[in-house]
């Protein structure tokens, strides 16, 4: 089990969105909100802040479950102390990207824009399609993308 890091919950405050998390006080109404909850289990938003909290620094970064949350802001509809878990999250997200765990299927994503500017493939069937219906034809890549991506990392 790694160390428990109590500057955590202070590091999550610093960053942008994340200053609301010592207010929470663990009542539970984000998770019974929460749509990505209702189709899987280890999703917990009022269990993510108190590890949080609790400075379980390395699990939170670490885990998969922080990339779940939709953003659907239900959570923050409801929460009687004007929570954004989705802010929350967003901040933690921010510190785990910075330290390089991006969850590999964001990496992949990112992959992607930087070699085609989308997140699909666009083949020549494509455009055979939309030739077919009279749509004018695409290009393969979007460079622009790629220059984009180069210019704000
Ligand atoms: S609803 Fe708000 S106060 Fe309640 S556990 Fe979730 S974030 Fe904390
Ligand atoms: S914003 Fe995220 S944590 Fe909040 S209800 Fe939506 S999916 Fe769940």
């Amino acid at each position: 089990m790694s160390a428990l890091d109590r500057n955590f919950k202070y590091e999550v405050a610093r960053e942008p969105g994340g200053e609301a998390v010592k207010v929470c006080f663990a009542c539970g109404t984000c998770t019974a909100a929460c749509p990505v909850r209702a189709i899987d289990e280890r999703y917990n938003p009022r269990k993510i802040i108190r590890m949080i909290l609790l400075g379980m620094r390395e699990r939170v970064l670490q885990s998969d479950f922080i990339w779940l949350c939709s953003t659907c802001y239900s959570c923050e509809e409801r929460c009687p102390q004007g929570v954004s878990f989705a802010e929350i999250i967003t901040a933690v997200k921010n510190i785990a990207a910075r330290e390089g765990k991006l969850h590999p299927a964001y990496v992949m994503q990112l992959d992607l824009l930087k070699k085609f500017g989308r997140l699909y493939e666009l083949e020549e069937f494509d455009n055979k399609k939309r030739a077919k219906m009279g749509l004018a034809e695409l290009k393969t890549t979007c460079d622009e993308v790629a220059r984009l991506l180069e210019d704000t990392k």
